[in-house]
């Protein structure tokens, strides 16, 4: 069977804004209230669903680097294309990090475990 593509375009309009409601219409990371846009968590490629658990607000910087497609400017420029794909990848393990924590502290303080599947 061929698997359904879905992307963050996809989610109800209802969940993406219980979602920023949900995050105060900050940036979880960096709180910037600009160009929002909603991520998940857990990538629906390993199983995280588009519930709102498994949702985040992110600014459009925040997002791109979280995807490991924008490099911050605190980074020194990668001279090499191995430095470049290295960068990206601890970029990527560093911001779902961050996501992981944000989110479980959000529903910790709810009383609730934080499960994003
Ligand atoms: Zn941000
Ligand atoms: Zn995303």
């Amino acid at each position: 069977m061929k698997a359904k593509i879905t992307t963050a375009a996809n989610i109800p309009a209802a969940t993406r804004r219980a979602v920023y409601r949900r995050d105060g219409y900050r940036c979880a990371l960096c709180d910037d209230v600009r160009g929002l846009q909603i991520h998940h968590a857990m990538p629906r490629s390993v199983g995280g669903s588009d519930d709102e658990m498994n949702l985040v607000t992110l600014c459009w910087r925040c997002h791109a680097e979280a995807h490991g497609t924008f490099l911050p400017e605190r980074h020194r420029a990668p001279r090499t294309p191995e430095e470049l794909a290295e960068l990206r990848r601890s970029l990527k393990e560093a911001y779902a990090q961050n996501i992981v924590e944000y989110l479980a502290d959000l529903y910790a303080e709810e009383g609730v475990i934080w499960c994003p599947f």
